[in-house]
Order: structure tokens, then sequence, then C-alpha cells
């Protein structure tokens, strides 16, 4: 913005008098907010970031990080050598009593390992980075809509503030929804989900669990199946081990094709996993939590007149995995580098073509990626899960099991490092490019 002078970032929220202005205002604080923050604050733009609650806070979510969300971790400066992170070497695929270990492979362009970490302490870690990088995090600030002028263009937000929610406005010409699943700033845009697109179910409990709280791979169950019907589960489980003394022990499913009852799988699952694993009802150490899961760009478009959707705000988890974490962030990385290019030119045509800039790379990097993984959403995870990938032989060759890993995971890179990577930018090449 020409002319524009940053508030001082320690300054309080004004109160009552006039609003509070920024060049960018990020709306909601998990990894995409925060993220979008850190890099948009590092390009030395005055970034204010918007989060109803307080942190520390809980999330559900099965805390899995694969290898793009740790180089996320690393771009960004996260000293993931501290404390608390505990790194997985792969993921260890169980199946009709069948299981295979596979390491993460050994790419240039990504770690060769994932990691874990409660979204307790992950989110409050990021959100702390952002504010080291310069941005001004409000809390307890729910945004209710956008503010548009009468061309239809972003001026800011309106908000409640505070237990007595005070009504509150702030001013941007730039607003990256990043509010999560419920989307609600995109809403009140009138931005709907588009119902053709996945939108998964998942829930995850915590268990104290010695024997498996230090496991180096992520385990992933794929043939989960209803008591009484013996039909599969439309998706799969997971034990992710968290390394001080938890496990996250979950389940995901898509209920397009019929109503999942997470509950009741979870509760005739358990009792299938060895007794010395301890996770049982005494060793539990939350409740049962779920949440929706948006994906396969659900959501359009991805920016309107200043207005980005970044994460789940834009149904940006994988439909091939459930996964939602790297995804925003590298999303939020996008959406700095273009917003910063874009306010080094004038406000007007020219910047606002520089802003379409970030839907066009969201789907350059994903968008055939995503929209085969919506086809085999529809056509195989929403009848079976994962189950009829892993059929028996795949399980026991060792690289179609690797190949099959690397496309549900998105591990790959480009120019091909193997035959596998080979194989899958062949493989998407054939799929027509998707509607932005
Ligand atoms: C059970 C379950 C398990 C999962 N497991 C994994 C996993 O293992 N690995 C993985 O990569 N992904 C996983 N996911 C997906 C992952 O949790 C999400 O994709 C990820 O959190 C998306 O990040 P986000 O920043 O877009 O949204 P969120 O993490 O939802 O963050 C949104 C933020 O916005 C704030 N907010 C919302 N509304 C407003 C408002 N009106 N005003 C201000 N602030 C607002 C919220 O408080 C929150 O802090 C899982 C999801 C579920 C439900």
């Amino acid at each position: 913005m020409d002319g524009y002078a940053p508030p001082d970032s320690s300054s309080p929220a004004p109160e009552g008098g006039g609003d509070e202005e920024a060049q960018v205002i990020v709306v909601g604080a998990g990894p995409a907010g925060s993220a979008t923050a850190v890099h948009l604050a590092r390009a030395g733009l005055d970034v204010l970031l918007l989060e109803k609650s307080g942190f520390p806070r809980e999330k559900v979510c099965g805390d899995g990080l694969t290898p793009r969300a740790v180089a996320q971790l690393v771009r960004m400066g996260v000293d993931i050598s501290a404390a608390g992170w505990m790194r997985n070497r792969g993921i260890r695929w169980v199946c009709e009593g069948n299981q295979v270990e596979l390491d993460w492979p050994p790419l240039g362009s990504l770690p060769d390992f994932g990691l874990t970490r409660s979204r307790h302490d992950f989110d409050q870690l990021l959100v702390a980075h952002a504010q080291a990088a310069g941005a001004r995090l409000h809390t307890h600030v729910k945004v209710s809509a956008p503010l548009v002028d009468q061309a239809g263009c972003i001026t800011g937000v309106t908000a409640f503030r505070g237990p007595d929610r005070e009504p509150i406005r702030y001013r941007a010409p730039l607003v990256v929804a990043a509010d999560g699943a419920s989307a609600r700033t995109a809403v009140a845009l009138g931005l709907v989900r588009d119902a053709s697109r996945p939108v998964a179910a998942a829930a995850r409990r915590y268990y104290r669990s010695a024997v498996r709280t230090c496991d180096p791979y992520l385990e992933l169950w794929a043939d989960l199946r209803y008591p009484g019907t013996g039909q599969d589960l439309p998706g799969y489980g997971w034990v992710f081990p968290l390394g001080d003394g938890r496990v996250n022990v979950g389940l995901g499913a898509l209920p397009q094709r019929r109503p999942v009852d997470l509950r009741a799988v979870l509760a005739h699952w358990l009792p299938r996993l060895p007794a010395e694993w301890g996770i049982k009802e005494e060793n539990a150490a939350s409740p049962l939590h779920s949440a929706p899961l948006p994906m396969g760009f659900n959501r359009r478009p991805q920016y309107r007149r200043g207005f980005l959707l970044v994460g789940d705000s834009g149904g940006m988890v994988s439909p091939w995995s459930g996964e939602g974490i790297a995804q925003a962030m590298e999303a939020a990385e996008v959406a700095a580098e273009t917003i910063a290019l874009a306010v080094a030119r004038p406000a007007g045509p020219r910047r606002e073509h520089a802003l379409q800039q970030y839907p066009a790379e969201i789907h350059r990097r994903w968008g055939r990626y995503y929209r085969l993984g919506n086809l085999a959403g529809d056509l195989v995870f929403a009848r079976h899960g994962f189950r009829p990938f892993l059929h028996p032989r795949v399980m026991a060759s060792p690289a179609l099991l690797r190949a099959l890993t690397r496309l549900l995971t998105h591990v790959a890179e480009e120019p091909a490092h193997d035959r596998i990577d080979a194989v899958l930018h062949t493989l998407l090449r054939l799929v027509p490019p998707s509607r932005r």
C-alpha cells in the first residue's frame, strides 16, 4: 500500500476509537493462518492475525506430519530438533493380517522423515513463530464477516472481541481466510461449498501407551469394518506415536455413500490391537472427538477481490489421505508470496492480476492430483476405504506398495528422482486440468 505506515507491533487493539489497520488481515491462527503470517511478516508486510480462541488450545487432529509438512516447518525456520518433536521413519500398513513397514523415500527435495506433535503444542508454537517474525496477534477475536466496498472489494472484517462480544472492525485491503473447516468468513461472503467434492468425517482419542509411544512408524489400518454387517469402513484407522507416553488413535471416513458411525467402528477395532499396547478404556487420556475434513478444493474461488482462502477454509485437505496440515502450510507460502509480489504494484488492475496468480499456482501444483483423488475417493474410498488398494499382492510387492504410498502421501519430486516418480508424473499428466 502506498504511503502505509504500520503501527507498532506491540500496540494493543484500539479500544472503541478508530478501526485498527493492517496491510493484510489473516483470520484464524491454525497452521494455515500462522504460516501465512510468518511468510508475510518475513516479506516485510504488516500483518494482523485474528484468532477466536486463546493459546494453547486443542484442535481435533491425528497430529501426524509427513515429509511435506516437515519441509514447510524447516522453510519457516521452526526448530524441529528441539524437545517435543517425535520423528517417524515412515508408514506401517496393516491389512488383512499382513503388515509392511515402508521408510519415507530419500528424495533430494523433501526430508526423509516425518514428525508428530500434538496440536495443543504445535499450533501454539507456530503462532509464536508468527509473532516472532513480526505478525500482530489478537486472540479472542471472532471474525463474523468480511467488509466490502460498493465495488465488492475487500476493505476489512467485522468481529466480536472478548467475553462480552464487543463488536469491532479491522481494516485491510487484503484478507486471508484461514478459519478452518467452518469457513465462516468465506460463507459470509457467499462462497458456498461445492457439494460434489468430498468432506470426510474423522475422530481421534489419546491413549497412554508405554509400548507404542515411541514407535518409529505411523501405523495405518486399511481393513476396518462395521460391527454386525461386516461392511468396510469407507476410510482407515491410525495409531500415531507422540513420544510423550501417549498415542493418537483415530479413524477417518467418507460418508458420501452411507452414514459412518466412527464410534462403533472404533469400539469394534480396538479389541483387535494387541493387549500389551494398552489401548483400552482405562488408559484413555482424552474423550473421543470428531471434526469434518473438507477435501479436494471444495470451496472456490480461492481468490476474489482481495479475499484469499487458505487451508481447510478452501477445502484443501488431500482427498487421497485426509492430510491437511502440509497442504495448509504450502498454500500459505504460495498465498504470502503472491501477496508480497502484488502489493509491490500500485493498487488497481495490475495488482489484481498479480493476486490472481494465487489460485493459478495452487492449481498448477495440485489441480490434477486433487482431481484424480476426488475420483478415487468417489469410486473406491467412499465404498471400501483403502482396502482394495492394499490387496495381498500389493502388500507382497515392495515396489507397488512404495508407489501407492507415495501417491497417497504426495511424496514425490520433479524432475523424477526414480521410476516411481516418473510413473506418478505420467499418471497425473493424463488427468485433464481441474476447474479453478
Ligand atoms: C480427526 C482429524 C484428524 C486429522 N489428522 C491429521 C493428520 O494427522 N495430519 C494432517 O496433516 N492433517 C490432519 N487432519 C486435518 C488437519 O487437522 C487440518 O487440515 C488442518 O488443521 C487445517 O489447518 P487450518 O489452519 O486450515 O485450519 P484449523 O487448524 O482448523 O485452524 C483454523 C483456526 O481458525 C480459528 N477460527 C475459526 N473461525 C474463526 C473466526 N470466525 N474468527 C477467528 N478465528 C477463527 C480456529 O480457532 C482455528 O485456530 C485431521 C483432521 C481431523 C478432523
